[in-house]
């Protein structure tokens, strides 16, 4: 026996015989062989890469510990093949044809051969090849040491050819069990890699995190995957191809995917379509030779055409490619497909619905800020004839022969120029602050400084009115980061809301503290309060309460949505709590122009003003 060549297994050669029913068969056959076919050593060798590596030894005990585990390379044995004399299925090289480059390693038995034309030498070698039905070599059963010690009659042969074929059949379907099991390792690795990428939102970055693993997943040459961007047959769709592969179907082939695609969905089926295996699917002879032809331009032989969709929304189609020396597409492989399409259905689905979103919230930005421009150019377009018609009413006013008629309807106008000077007014601040930065002049501001500027302002009102306002601040600037004008705004709107809504006689509370990072200005009231209905709609533009006695109070309704658009450019919060009859509470919180250490507000805040009437 001369057909073993011990060399030591590398890594990638190939699995280790782990399938131990196949083993045992296997030693079975090979016993069989020494028992019944008259030979002392029989062999079992099976392909691995691109060796044949023995895995089943009977017999001669030195033979054994030589022979198991021995690889030989593959190209050897086929080159063995050629040389060989055929014996039907068996081959037989012979002693006296000389082939020096493979006896180096070889387990050669030592005996002196019999006399006679028909006796058995020991460089004498006989074997039957494993083939499989593609012709490739898969193995061999190897035998040695004839018992009579002559090489084997008609009777003898024919047993050992029995052997060999039973041998053959359980090599290849041990074999093909274990590419199956091998093929769907990979593949549904790569279905879990799909699953993970299923994370990514955007379809590009999906595709391109799972592309490369589920090529290499599915043993395809490469892939495709073809999406249907509306519900309709002519839906153009997108073509995600792999890194500097262009694929470009024509037309009719777009359509026929298309039409396909929601077919394979609709009955959760995938296609495999090559020379072999186009029958029995919804193509056409016709349609298939076209796909085909077109494949082969490519270099592609076969494809599994496996539908993408979740629901019953067909999403398109992935494409995956063999070219002419690959293996056809296994049952085990076109059903993970099929997992993997709903997997990637799911995963596209997702992806699309999150760049609709992104589209719409770009439609709204656009839109958001057109009105922003509207508002800004309308209030600057009114602004100047209202200052004008003012200037005008003063000027009228100022003629003391008017008639009083004529004075109560001049007075009528002023007041309502007013009111629509005060809206303009509040619309272009409102425009101005709707943009998160334009205009602003970051820097430390003394909020109980403008706390007292604005209470001195109202000082008229409050006194007239009876109302009590408290201030309590450290005495110490309390220095909150923004814009003076911008605070200023806030501060005077929620102390005039204040004083607007609380009856003759209430009181107001003001504090400001600085609390860790933060400044905080509270201004509570005991005032006419608000509805819990009403409290959601407070910070809208032109809102006004559903409470009667704060209508009656004049307003524009711009005053909140001023202050929280204010507010939130500064990265800060307002919030209010209220009861309706009981009173409000307005908070504003403000960033810190020097974040300090945590304080407890009892320990800071003391009252420094108190204003009453
Ligand atoms: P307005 O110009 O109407 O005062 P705002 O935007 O400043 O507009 O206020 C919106 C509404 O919130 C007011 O119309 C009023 O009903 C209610 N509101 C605001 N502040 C108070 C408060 N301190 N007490 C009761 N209601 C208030």
């Amino acid at each position: 026996m001369s057909i073993a060549d011990r060399r030591t297994p590398e890594p990638g050669d190939g699995l280790s015989w782990v399938d131990t029913s196949t083993q045992l068969v296997l030693d079975l056959i090979a016993q069989g062989v020494t028992e019944l076919a008259g030979f002392e050593v029989a062999a079992i060798s099976v392909a691995r890469g691109h060796d044949l590596e023995v895995v089943a030894v009977s017999g001669n005990e030195s033979a054994r510990a030589q022979l198991e585990g021995s690889r030989t390379p593959l190209a050897m044995t086929v080159e063995l093949i050629e040389l060989a004399e055929s014996w039907g299925t068996l081959k037989f090289v012979p002693h006296e044809m000389s082939v020096p480059h493979l006896s180096n390693n070889d387990w050669v038995p030592d005996f002196t051969p019999l006399a006679g034309p028909d006796a058995w030498y020991p460089e004498d070698m006989l074997f039957a090849p494993i083939l499989d039905t593609s012709g490739q070599l898969r193995g061999i059963v190897a035998v040695d040491l004839p018992r009579d010690g002559r090489r084997p009659g008609p009777e003898q042969r024919r047993t050992l050819e029995r052997y060999a074929l039973q041998a053959g059949r359980a090599v290849l379907t041990a074999l093909d069990r274990e590419r199956l099991a091998d093929q769907m390792a990979m593949a549904t690795h790569a279905r879990n890699v799909v699953r993970k990428a299923s994370r990514e939102l955007s379809l590009d970055r999906l595709l391109v995190e799972c592309q490369s693993e589920l090529v290499a997943g599915f043993r395809a040459m490469g892939m495709w995957i073809h999406t249907l961007d509306d519900d309709t047959a002519a839906g153009a769709g997108s073509m995600f191809s792999e890194r500097d592969v262009e694929i470009t179907l024509p037309p009719q082939l777009v359509s026929l995917s298309n039409l396909n695609a929601r077919r394979a969905w609709a009955e959760r089926r995938a296609d495999v379509i090559s020379a072999h295996q186009v029958q029995g699917r919804d193509l056409t002879t016709a349609e298939a030779e076209a796909v085909l032809d077109f494949l082969a331009t490519l270099g592609i032989a076969s494809i599994l055409f496996v539908p993408l969709g979740q629901g019953s929304r067909c999403l398109g189609a992935m494409v995956l490619t063999r070219g002419f020396e690959d293996p056809e597409w296994t049952e085990a492989e076109t059903s993970v497909a099929l997992d993997v399409g709903s997997d990637l259905g799911h995963a596209i689905s997702h992806a699309q619905a999150f760049a609709r979103e992104q589209q719409l919230v770009r439609e709204l930005q656009e839109v958001d800020s057109y009105k922003s421009e509207l508002v800004a150019t309308l209030s600057h377009e009114l602004k100047t004839p209202l200052t004008s018609i003012l200037g005008n009413l003063e000027l009228l006013e100022d003629m003391t022969d008017l008639p009083e008629d004529g004075q109560r309807s001049l007075a009528a106008i002023d007041r309502s120029a007013h009111r629509i000077m005060r809206v303009v007014d509040d619309l272009m601040l409102l425009a101005k602050v709707e943009d998160p930065v334009q205009g602003m002049n970051v820097r430390p501001v003394d909020i109980g400084a403008i706390v007292d500027d604005v209470v001195e302002l109202n000082d008229v009102g409050v006194h007239r009115r009876r109302l009590a306002i408290s201030v309590r601040r450290p005495a110490h600037p309390v220095l909150a980061a923004g814009d003076a004008d911008d605070i200023d705004r806030v501060i005077a709107n929620i102390i005039s809301n204040a004083t607007k809504y609380t009856k003759d006689g209430g009181r107001i509370v003001i504090t400001v503290e600085q609390i860790g990072a933060e400044v905080v200005f509270t201004c509570s009231d005991n005032g006419i309060g608000i509805a819990e209905g009403d409290l959601p709609l407070l910070f809208r533009e032109f809102f006004r309460s559903t409470n009667p006695s704060a209508l009656s109070v004049p307003g524009t309704g711009l005053g909140l949505a001023i202050v929280e658009r204010i507010v939130t450019r500064h990265g800060g919060r307002v919030d209010v709590t209220s009861r309706r009859g009981v009173g409000s509470t307005f908070r504003v919180v403000l960033p810190a122009a020097n974040p300090g250490p945590r304080q407890g507000p009892g320990a800071l805040v003391q009252p420094v003003a108190e204003h009453s009437a």
